[in-house]
Formats: C-alpha cells, sequence, structure tokens
C-alpha cells in the first residue's frame, strides 16, 4: 500500500504539470498597490470595483460614527440564539427599503448564501435549470438539495425556454439560477429577457447572484437588475458585501414571506455564527452611502470599455461587457507567462486555470477599479 501522503502528493505533481498548481502567495497591500518581492505593481486582481476598500479616508469617516455598542469583533452565536444584534435588523430593513422589497435577510459570506438557500427552498419536486457558468457556490447548493437540475449552455435562452415548456407540468416549481455579471467572462445576463420567460410558465421562480453587480450597476448602485428595471420580479435577489462594497457577508432581497422560512430552513444560516457586529455596521454604512457614487461607477465603466477594445485590438476574442474583462490566452502554461509577463510590466494580474474555468480557456483576468487612473490605463491597454 502506498503511503497516503504519496497518493495526494502524485495529483499534486500531476497538478504541476499541468500547470495547474495553486499556491498562496504573500504580498503588501498600499491602497490600490500590491508589493511582491520588492516590486509595486497596480492590483487588478481585486474585487474593490469601487475603489472604496482602499479608501483610507472613508474608513476614518466610518471609525468615528462608531458607539460603544458597534465596537463588537464577535457576535459570539447563530443569530437564532443570542448573535442578533440590533445592526443586523437594521441592515436588513435598509436593503428591503433600498430594494422595494418586504423581506431581507444577511448571512456570513456568498459561500453560505448560495450553499444555504437552495437546499432549503428546492426538494425532489422542484427543477432548477441553472446557467452552465455559475459560480461554484451555486453548483454546491445544488449538489446539496434534492431537486433534479439541468444546466442550460451559457445564456442560452432559446435552450432555456424549451425546456422550460418541456418540464413545466412535471413539477412543483421550477428555478432559474444565473448569474447578473459572470465571474470568468465578464458578460452580463439580460435579466430582463429571464424575467420574461418566468412568467410565461407557472410555477417558475428566478434566483439572480449579484456578486459582480452590487454597487457597480444601476442609478443607486444596487446592481444590473436595477439597471435592467426589473428588481421586482426576481424572487431571489442576492449579492455579496464583499466586493465592491468593500465589506463581508451577503444579502437575499425577497418576500417577508421567503425572509421567515430561510430562518426556519436554511441551515448555513441556522448553524453558524453570525458576523461580527462591527462589519456589519460597516456594511450599513456603506449602502447608506451607495447611491452617491455615481461618479466611480461612471470611471469604471469608461475604464472597462477602453480595457475592452484594447484586449479585441490584441486579436483575442472578450465576452465582456463589463468592469471583469478576460484576456483569454488558451493553455495554462503560457498563460502563467503571459500573467509573469504583465506583473514585470508593473501590472498585478493573475491567470485564472481550469477547474475554475473550461480546460483550453486559461485567462488572465482583469479586475478593474474605479481607483485606477485614465494614465494607467492608457499604459495597461498598450502593454496587452
Ligand atoms: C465571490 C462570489 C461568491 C462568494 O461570495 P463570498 O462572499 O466571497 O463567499 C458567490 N457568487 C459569486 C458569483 C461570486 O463571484
Amino acid at each position: 500500500m502506498v503511503s497516503s501522503d504519496n497518493l495526494y502528493s502524485r495529483t499534486l505533481d500531476a497538478l504541476d504539470e499541468a500547470g495547474n498548481l495553486r499556491t498562496l502567495s504573500q504580498a503588501e497591500h498600499q491602497g490600490k498597490w500590491i508589493w511582491k518581492e520588492g516590486k509595486r505593481m497596480l492590483n487588478l486582481s481585486s474585487n474593490d470595483y469601487l475603489g472604496l476598500a482602499a479608501d483610507t479616508a472613508l474608513r476614518d469617516e466610518f471609525m468615528r460614527t462608531l458607539s460603544e455598542r458597534d465596537f463588537l469583533f464577535s457576535s459570539s452565536s447563530s443569530r437564532l440564539l443570542t448573535g442578533n444584534f440590533t445592526v443586523y435588523d437594521e441592515l436588513e430593513q435598509m436593503l428591503a427599503e433600498l430594494f422595494g422589497a418586504s423581506g431581507a435577510l444577511v448571512f456570513s459570506s456568498g459561500y453560505h448564501m448560495n450553499t444555504g438557500i437552495l437546499p432549503a427552498v428546492a426538494d425532489a419536486h422542484t427543477l432548477i435549470l441553472a446557467d452552465k457558468l455559475v459560480h461554484a457556490s451555486l453548483i454546491d447548493g445544488i449538489r446539496l438539495s434534492a431537486a433534479r437540475c439541468i444546466r442550460y449552455r451559457h445564456q442560452d435562452y432559446g435552450q432555456l425556454e424549451a425546456l422550460l415548456a418541456k418540464s413545466y407540468k412535471d413539477y412543483e416549481r421550477i428555478i432559474i439560477v444565473t448569474e447578473s455579471i459572470f465571474s470568468m467572462d465578464g458578460d452580463v445576463a439580460p435579466l430582463d429577457r429571464l424575467v420574461d420567460l418566468k412568467k410565461r410558465y407557472p410555477g417558475v421562480m428566478l434566483y439572480v447572484d449579484e456578486a459582480h453587480g452590487i454597487g457597480v450597476r444601476g442609478k443607486n448602485g444596487l446592481g444590473v437588475a436595477e439597471e435592467q428595471g426589473c428588481m421586482k420580479d426576481i424572487d431571489f435577489l442576492c449579492g455579496t458585501f464583499g466586493k465592491a462594497l468593500a465589506s463581508v457577508g451577503a444579502y437575499v432581497v425577497c418576500s417577508e414571506v421567503m425572509r421567515s422560512f430561510l430562518v426556519n430552513r436554511m441551515r448555513t444560516f441556522i448553524f453558524t455564527t453570525a458576523l461580527p457586529p462591527l462589519n456589519v455596521a460597516w456594511t450599513k454604512f456603506i449602502l447608506s452611502r451607495l447611491g452617491g457614487w455615481n461618479d466611480r461607477r461612471e470611471r469604471l465603466a469608461e475604464a472597462a470599455l477602453r480595457v475592452q477594445a484594447a484586449v479585441r485590438g490584441a486579436g483575442c476574442e472578450c465576452p465582456s461587457s463589463s468592469h471583469i474583462v478576460p484576456f483569454i490566452v488558451g493553455e495554462s502554461n503560457q498563460t502563467i507567462l503571459k500573467a509573469e509577463d504583465m506583473q514585470r510590466k508593473g501590472f498585478y494580474v493573475l491567470p485564472v486555470r481550469p477547474p475554475t474555468v473550461p480546460e483550453g480557456t486559461s485567462r488572465l483576468r482583469i479586475s478593474l477599479t474605479a481607483a485606477v487612473t485614465e494614465e494607467e490605463v492608457d499604459s495597461l491597454c498598450r502593454e496587452l
């Protein structure tokens, strides 16, 4: 028998050979810059899309608003026991009001959210129809549920409609699952079209993950659903606080009934320690100012258009219509070389490889932020 360590190291060797071995690297952060091995690079790999996490003045302002009550680094309990501090209810009320819904519920992370909601609401009489490219956390949520699931081809709504037409009579409910801005291709789903489809068949619900849309799109920064005018027609309007909102945690905007149902049935909500009240207070602070940051949203959108054009100019296919711009190289080892080259030139971009993206589509994932200046965008475009 081989030793168990040998068994695992063989897998690691194979990953290494294919250029797919991952390691945890260390870096110093300084605003929009990152320091590594004595070199300063522009950080184009974070999800701080509005530049809020790098904004120290904003943090100072927040610190001045804090009272003793908020200054807690742990909730020391699940929300169903003693972890439900006032600031939680305040945040959920703020969310419901902003989105014009009757309920909202906050979770410890987007991963908790996506692995918890679907298993709670989908039973054996449910069919889940999920976009082929949804995030790993959604796939795990689907796996944990008792529902049957079919993945439709990425944004192929003809196929989705055929599946709806064929299946709606056989199930109590169907849940369509999609992201609004897809994390690896940066393309945007026409949510209004999905709402249309959902309305054509009885018992269909729509689940949208706006992890990359919240803060960045819409005239109040509420996401792609706000931009496309369909917030009220989405049954599970989900998003995370860890990206543009510079905090931690996640939320669903839904009906009051659904909120109560999740409080009673969602295992990743019930059996985990609630977020520290201090972080929740920071999220509330950021959300209360979100509508005022159109200047940042516009700067980000302009930078995105220019970088998309530069990628296409370099002869690369670019599916993006957002601030997430993939530069698809194809083969993993070549992608690593290209990333190293960009890093030498002062741009911290990272290679994204299988299994995060399909085999043969390894890429640099350029993740823009509003903190990047026009000159920096120019020079990035030249180097690509
Ligand atoms: C980042 C991300 C998540 C996970 O959110 P965390 O709060 O980081 O756990 C979920 N869904 C999508 C689409 C994401 O990009």
